[in-house]
């Protein structure tokens, strides 16, 4: 039998895990529930596995028996495991038990996913021509996991360093479920936060000239930072920035010491984050400086843009393609706005991040609601496709080394 039809065999135990893994989310760093039900799925495999001790990691290194002396290369599978402060609104049987948080972005199917490739890829020992480190990552969603993971060796979990790295992204609306989509370069953005405070000097709102007001000067902020993305920016490398949190005084006739906003700030290349790193900063204390004011403004670390090696990613469509059929392998034409800590992974190794549709049938994806949305809805469908895409890539990608 081939890889995807033992990842249908599993089906039934693939759909268990994930909606156990749904009905329990948790967030961040520390997934100990998450991390256990991984552990159990991967309870008397040929796996070495290691925990993680700043974060509920869990890192799993398959080791196999057909390689060459000295063990054959190393390929690494990411699959990352935790959920968002969202209050789930799917109605589903097997919805959030958790109250204000949800699986919202489907890394319990991710989760699934890289359990039954670890299960299918075990079993393929004999002939596995290397070996595979599987990374079960908390914290994706701002907390930097897969940072930490490296930073706590996972890169080197094998003894060597991998010669690929791939992760796989399911998606509730854009593509149709089944449907594979990637891109060689940048894949998605550099995400950062830009936290400004603009400090002024409060007083009585009738006499302003007897204070030092920061709302007008933080206005002006908001809006020239609009400007700076259109007059400073080559549109063909674009950068966004939204201004999602301000915030300032208590009343109408009190002139507030300070005003705070909050923007998240995104890139597609290295030239262009730093650009913006400079340019806003100076921008902000300009404005400020014009008004007697002063600020203070900082970036806050981020993720890096997520580059996809150009061979991996043909070498990965080109698996994807031969598993989805080729209809169902699309060349993405543009980056996507989002950000991912894969990002980190994919600066030390080659590799690829490819989406997966997991629209649920019978829904048009144009107009499903999308990752994070509190009405988000993952199919199930998608599960023995995805184990069997990290499986394929695997062991695909050993035997070409
Ligand atoms: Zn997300
Ligand atoms: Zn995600």
């Amino acid at each position: 039998m081939g890889v995807r039809d033992d990842a249908e065999a599993i089906a039934p135990e693939l759909v268990g895990l994930r909606r156990a893994i749904h009905r329990e989310p948790e967030i961040g760093l520390d997934l100990p529930g998450t991390q256990g039900k991984v552990l159990a799925a991967l309870d008397g495999l040929p796996l070495e596995v290691s925990l993680g001790t700043a974060l509920s990691s869990v890192t799993a290194v398959l080791r196999g028996e057909g390689a060459a002396p000295g063990g054959g290369p190393v390929v690494l599978l990411r699959g990352d495991m935790d959920a968002l402060p969202v209050t789930e609104r799917t109605g589903l049987d097997y919805a959030s038990q958790i109250d204000g948080v949800m699986h919202a972005c489907g890394h319990d199917l991710h989760t699934a996913m890289l359990a039954g490739a670890a299960r299918l890829l075990a079993a393929r020992r004999r002939e596995l021509p290397g070996t595979v480190v599987f990374m079960f990552q908390p914290g994706e969603e701002g907390h930097a996991g897969a940072r930490h993971m490296i930073s706590e060796g996972v890169l080197d979990a094998a003894g060597q360093r991998p010669v690929a790295a791939y992760a796989l992204h399911v998606a509730s609306a854009d593509w149709p479920a089944g449907v594979c989509s990637t891109r060689p370069g940048p894949m998605l953005a550099a995400a950062e936060i830009l936290a400004v405070t603009v400090h002024g000097h409060g007083g009585h709102g009738s006499e302003p000239h007897h204070a030092a007001d920061p709302i007008p000067a933080a206005c002006e902020m908001v809006t020239a930072l609009q400007t700076l993305v259109t007059r400073r920016f080559d549109v063909f490398d674009p950068i966004v920035i939204t201004v999602g949190s301000f915030h300032a005084g208590t009343t109408d006739n009190v002139i507030p010491d300070d005003a705070t906003f909050l923007a998240t700030v995104r890139s597609f290349s290295p030239e262009a984050r730093d650009k913006v790193r400079e340019s806003a900063l100076a921008l902000v204390r300009g404005i400020a400086a014009a008004h007697g004011l002063t600020v203070s403004a900082e970036f806050r670390d981020g993720y890096p843009v997520t580059v996809n090696d150009e061979a991996e990613t043909r070498f990965a469509a080109g698996v994807a393609a031969g598993l989805l059929g080729e209809e169902c392998c699309l060349a993405q034409p543009n980056p996507m706005t989002g950000a991912e800590d894969f990002s980190f992974v994919l600066e030390q190794v080659p590799g690829a991040f490819l989406m997966l549709g997991a629209c649920p049938p019978g829904v048009d994806p144009a107009t499903a609601p999308n990752n994070h949305a509190a009405d988000a809805v993952f199919d199930d469908s998608v599960l023995a496709a995805g184990t069997a895409l990290y499986a394929e890539l695997a062991l695909q990608r050993l035997a070409r080394s």
